[in-house]
């Protein structure tokens, strides 16, 4: 079957069977930090975990590309859009539970509310992930981290879906955390809800790690601009930040995107900058860094519908 028949297809099937929201040439723009991205062909939030199940089993039946997003805080997505199905893994999976020095976290709970949660409760070591912008799920795949800490130090067990609605559940062994990489990265897998066990600590000493961090956020990353966070992945001797400020980056404009003049580690949209002219600078930075220095960045953004 001819491919836009598969998804007229699979749009008609789940406007009928899920109670989450269906949208046709949904806009992604609107769920990327980054503010840039076409429209994805069908765009899917489904309401809980049993709606999730209908639709990754459609979206199997139907053969369709599929695509997760959580806060979209980690994505650059290309101008034409994703032309599968883009699901959305979002509020609605945001709930907590705390059982003594156990939580178990929704996918869709925003690290910096968790972060606040847990300082109230006295639980310390998850200081680092309270200026991370995204959800719970894109942090565990991604194994986010910050300031010496990362997921793979506070997650106990994580549990999954596959797309026959199939729950897999996976101890911190289980994942493979790695920089920015966890065994869900390489896999078909949806990251439901993550069980973090920390320990008890004092209260005033958490929150103040957590204001004392966000400053030290605030003062040099530049939060005020649509980004997705640090544009390259730190190489094996030294940060990409320094090397493409010594390669005489800083603050070099292409089109609607910058190199941060704050961090050059960041790409920032500063002037409705398309995908295109994000992807183009990233091209001048690999290639005059790699010029400079030898060294090839790679890129710690996940690139959706289009290539570098
Ligand atoms: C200003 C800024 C600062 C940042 N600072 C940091 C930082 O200090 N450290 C850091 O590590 N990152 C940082 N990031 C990047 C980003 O916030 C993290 O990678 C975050 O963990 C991504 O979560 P998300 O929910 O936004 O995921 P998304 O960007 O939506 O997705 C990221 C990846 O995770 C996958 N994914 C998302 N949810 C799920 C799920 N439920 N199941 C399976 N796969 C899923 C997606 O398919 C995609 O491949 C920053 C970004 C910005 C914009």
């Amino acid at each position: 079957m001819e491919y836009q028949s598969k998804i007229n297809e699979l749009y008609k099937d789940m406007t009928l069977c899920i109670r989450g929201v269906v949208l046709k040439d949904g806009p992604l723009k609107n769920h990327t930090y980054f503010k840039i991205g076409g429209p994805a062909a069908i765009f899917a939030e489904p309401e809980d975990t049993d709606d999730l199940k209908t639709v990754l089993k459609l979206i199997k039946k139907h053969s369709v590309d599929c695509f997760i997003i959580g806060n979209g805080t980690n994505l650059l997505v290309s101008d034409n859009g994703y032309k599968g199905a883009v699901v959305k893994i979002g509020e609605k999976f945001n709930y907590m539970s705390k059982n003594d020095n156990n939580v178990t976290v929704g996918a869709g709970v925003l690290l910096s509310v968790l972060a606040k949660v847990l300082a109230r409760e006295g639980l310390a070591g998850f200081e680092f992930a309270s200026g991370i912008p995204g959800f719970l799920g894109g942090a565990v795949y991604m194994n986010a981290g910050a300031y010496g800490g990362e997921m793979k130090d506070v997650v106990k067990n994580v549990k999954c879906m596959d797309f026959n609605g199939k729950i897999y559940e996976f101890t911190n062994e289980d994942m493979e955390f790695i920089y920015r990489h966890s065994k869900i990265s390489d896999s078909d897998l949806i990251v439901l809800e993550a069980e973090l066990e920390l320990p008890y600590g004092n209260k005033d000493e958490i929150m103040n790690k957590i204001k004392e961090l966000n400053e030290k956020r605030k003062t040099k990353q530049p939060l005020d601009m649509p980004s997705a966070g640090s544009t390259f992945k730190r190489p094996a001797n030294g940060y990409a930040s320094k090397l493409i400020e010594d390669a005489g980056l800083k603050g070099l404009k292409y089109k609607g995107a910058m190199v941060s003049d704050k961090h050059s580690g960041f790409v920032v949209n500063w002037d409705n900058a398309s995908c295109e002219d994000v992807l183009e600078l990233m091209r001048i930075v690999i290639s005059t860094v790699n010029d400079k220095s030898g060294i090839i960045l790679e890129p710690e953004i996940k690139i959706v519908g289009t290539e570098l």
